[in-house]
């Protein structure tokens, strides 16, 4: 062993609560890195085909990643791995705050753990030794309770992850929580843990993490930081709004430099593209059926970025993050000191059920983070609903009596604590849109805006394509955090790896529309990076900066002491790609099926707004990135496989 990884991992068989170690062979991080790599490695083969989710065989791995208290920036993500409840096929989710280094520093790369228990526990592992503990006490708490009673057991000093009521209640929405109310929410695997009865797993170590070469990455993470440092001449969230007005108006585009992204990130956080998102087409509107002009900046003003600075008291950033996103918010509302909303939360609650009401955005957030829930699927959910309503597929009765009118915001509130309870017609749509439509039919599926059963991010690939790409081609499908034409710019991996295209620096806008072979070269390559980012525990927003100013190649050089090339590494993150396809390949996903419904392609196309007259052509362009991992054009699969 060099450094960065520990080559151990723990598994947690659940049926027998036994702890057991296991060493794992140097040859597995070179070829897989730590974190998501790892994950897929090890339990790509180990879930059997046709394996429930929520039964015994499946395994929820928890993972730190390479780069993870090595000194780093950036490098504090932890990820969640499973068969996903929600799509049938691999599930991943990842988080920030501070629970990845905690996992390390217990001695373990990753714990994995099998089978289901016969009672509600929870994992605590103190100073080196794991143990099962029982969790009936804990089993109804939410989030944020379950944390702080954890904590608190094992002497504080620790970190924890939970589940909340939603996953305790299955529901096929729900997340795993950290840091009070910090969501791991993609995949459904909240569910894996509560049909586990897995409420949590609290950490207490102190193990020093080896790193190869440590001077060198301290030195490359002082370069970077002067990127991070460097800031802003003076903008206002309302200039937010006007530049995605104009980029709306503007036939052309200019490439994207992550630098501007970082200023808007550093000062607002997620929410500082609010406003413009919506002016630019970006944001989905009324269930993606409505357009910007159905929700100006009129409606949208509410959740303009200074709305939220109003109300932030504190930054907060992730463990080893100079730039710091974070924010707790001092509310009116039922809760009071509340962690700031991300930009997907609030227009999931806001734009895409036309609601402006800030109050009411911010209440719900905090509902979903201390139950557990995906607000994104959440706010999909509700939003598929107001849809039926409207349509007449929902009467008011089969709403429990709410008037589920776009924008009502009381009914929204008043259906998510159904949702979380599954009570009444909670319980229907506690499974997410897809499930619900197949419940309800009636023509109720056209309403259900989903990717393999996941709901889709506040990110429209009728503006741009790349996100459409990526929702339908990732053996994680519906998820934002991998590619789009806009993240290929920023990521600036041409800088590293000449041989990648260069987009130029304007270009008009019908140029993104055109299915050419250099969008599979570019969406591959983000594939590919983010497969390395998620192996290294890096946070995307970091990888912004663009490679010539975040390390990232470099620090796994010197954490590990390797001499990979920038180009060895992307090869890397199409094995892992690979992996994930079989894996789903394995558990008989289909993945022509993965596909975005058609009102998504802009199929017709909208007649007003940002996106109007645009059409995408999917299929092609999904092909020519399934050529691009080797894999037959038609199928999606490896060519070698029936
Ligand atoms: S940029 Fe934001 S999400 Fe990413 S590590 Fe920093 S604080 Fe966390």
């Amino acid at each position: 062993m060099s450094g960065g990884y520990l080559g151990r991992i723990l598994w947690v068989d659940l049926v027998a609560g036994a702890c057991r170690e296991e060493e794992v062979a140097d040859e597995i991080y070179g070829q897989f890195l730590s974190g998501i790599g790892l994950a897929v490695r090890l339990l790509g083969d180990r879930i059997p085909p046709g394996a429930d989710p929520l039964g015994p065989e499946n395994v929820l791995a928890f993972v730190s990643g390479l780069l993870t208290g090595t000194g780093a920036l950036f490098s504090g993500r932890w990820m969640v791995a499973g068969k996903s409840p929600l799509t049938g096929g691999w599930g991943d989710a990842n988080c920030g705050g501070t629970l990845s280094p905690a996992i390390k520093r217990c001695g373990y790369d990753g714990i994995f753990f099998t089978g289901v228990s016969p009672r509600p526990v929870y994992l605590l592992v103190d100073d080196g030794r794991p143990e099962l503990r029982d969790a009936s006490h804990l089993w109804g708490k939410d989030a944020l309770a379950a944390e702080e009673e954890l904590i608190r057991e094992a002497g504080g000093h620790a970190r924890a992850a939970v589940i909340g009521p939603a996953g305790e209640k299955l529901s096929l929405i729900a997340g795993i929580c950290n840091d009070r109310g910090r969501i791991a929410a993609r995949s459904g695997l909240g569910a894996v843990m509560g049909a586990k009865r897995l409420k949590g797993l609290v950490l207490k170590g102190k193990r020093r993490i080896p790193v190869h070469h440590r001077e060198e990455v301290q030195r490359l993470s002082r370069e970077c930081n002067k990127w991070v440092q460097f800031q802003p001449p003076f903008v206002t969230g309302t200039m937010t709004a006007y530049v995605g007005t104009l980029m709306r108006l503007l036939p052309t585009q200019m490439a994207m430099d992550g630098l501007v992204y970082k200023l808007l990130l550093k000062k607002w956080g997620t929410v500082s593209m609010n406003q413009m998102s919506v002016e630019m087409g970006d944001a989905p509107i009324m269930n993606w059926k409505g357009t910007s002009a159905d929700w100006g900046i009129g409606k949208s003003r509410t959740v303009n970025p200074d709305a939220f600075r109003v109300l932030e008291r504190v930054k907060y950033h992730c463990y080893s993050c100079p730039l710091g996103c974070g924010g707790i918010c001092a509310t009116k509302g039922p809760f009071g000191e509340v962690h700031k909303p991300e930009y997907e939360s609030v227009l999931a609650l806001g734009g895409l059920c036309m609601n402006s009401d800030l109050e009411s955005i911010i209440t719900m957030n905090e509902l979903l983070n201390r139950a557990g829930m995906d607000t994104i699927s959440a706010g999909g959910t509700v939003a598929f609903a107001m849809e039926c309503y409207e349509q007449g597929i929902l009467s008011r009765d089969d709403l429990d009596g709410l008037d589920l009118r776009w924008g009502n915001s009381a009914a929204m509130i008043a259906l998510i604590e159904k949702m979380i309870r599954r009570e009444g017609v909670g319980d229907l749509l506690a499974d997410g849109a897809k499930r619900a439509a197949e419940k309800i039919g009636r023509g109720a599926g056209a309403c259900a805006i989903h990717a393999g059963g996941q709901e889709l991010p506040m990110h429209d690939g009728r503006n741009d394509p790349g996100f459409n790409v990526h929702y339908s081609v990732e053996a994680t499908p519906g998820r934002h955090t991998i590619g789009a034409q806009l993240y290929y710019e920023m990521f600036r991996l041409w800088k590293r790896i000449p041989s990648l295209p260069r987009p130029p620096l304007f270009y008009r806008k019908r140029r993104k529309y055109l299915a050419d072979e250099e969008k599979a070269v570019m969406a591959a390559a983000c594939s590919k990076f983010m497969n390395v980012a998620n192996g290294a525990g890096l946070c995307m927003f970091g990888l912004f900066l663009g490679a010539e100013r975040i390390p990232s190649f470099a620090w796994l050089n010197a954490a590990a002491g390797w001499r990979k090339s920038p180009e060895e590494y992307l090869a890397i993150g199409a094995a892992i790609q690979n992996r994930k396809q079989e894996f789903n390949r394995r558990q008989g996903i289909d993945a022509r099926s993965l596909q975005v419904p058609d009102r998504v392609l802009g199929r017709p196309p909208q007649r007003r707004g940002a996106n109007r007259g645009r059409t995408m052509d999917l299929e092609k362009m999904r092909s020519d990135y399934w050529e691009q991992f080797g894999w037959d054009r038609e199928k999606g699969l490896p060519k070698d496989r029936p």
